[in-house]
């Protein structure tokens, strides 16, 4: 079993301000878990990882399909840094969520744009007052030209689903 030590974590130092999106093929490019099958995957994948690099995932969410639905699981705890060599530090603080699978490969269903969108992206650019613009790609800000979170991956029809959840509620600040 993974070893649950906080001290292995490095926390950052301020909130976060972006959003950085990957596909798990991104950190651990395995066979078995280039595709999002319909069982649960995310702890063989915590545990390959954790086999093969001895350190968390870089991930702070996984969102996979599990059964007929996709559900999305805390990978590595919130405001601890997710080291990419690919990026610069300042990203390190972001959120990091990655799509289970490789979508060089694969086409995302929509039903994964929207629980993306609903379950973990509204909540947390509400929470940390994340701007849509501050959402990104791996691939848009890696200085080695990855492909993550995958070619498939349609940032346009996910930012207008994403619009879509923005609308159905508005948030006032005062408590
Ligand atoms: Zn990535």
């Amino acid at each position: 079993m993974i070893p649950l030590r906080m001290t292995d974590y490095k926390l950052a130092e301020s909130w976060p301000s972006s959003i950085i999106l990957h596909h798990t093929s991104c950190r651990l490019d395995k066979p078995e878990l280039s595709i999002d099958k319909n069982y649960f995957q995310t702890g063989k994948f915590h545990n390959l990882n954790y086999i093969f690099y001895k350190k968390d995932t870089g991930f702070n969410f996984i969102i996979e399909r599990i059964g007929n639905d996709f559900q999305v699981i805390v990978s590595q705890p919130l405001m601890s840094l997710c080291e990419f060599e690919d990026i610069e530090k300042k990203y390190w603080k972001s959120i990091h969520i990655a799509l289970m699978g490789n979508y060089d490969k694969d086409i995302p269903m929509t039903r994964l744009y929207r629980v993306l969108s609903y379950r973990i992206l509204a909540p947390v650019m509400r929470l940390f007052t994340i701007n849509e613009s501050d959402l990104l790609l791996h691939s848009t800000i890696s200085t080695t030209g990855t492909t993550c979170p995958g070619e498939f991956v349609d940032m346009d029809r996910l930012k207008m689903i994403l619009r879509s959840v923005f609308r159905r509620r508005s948030l006032k600040r005062n408590k």
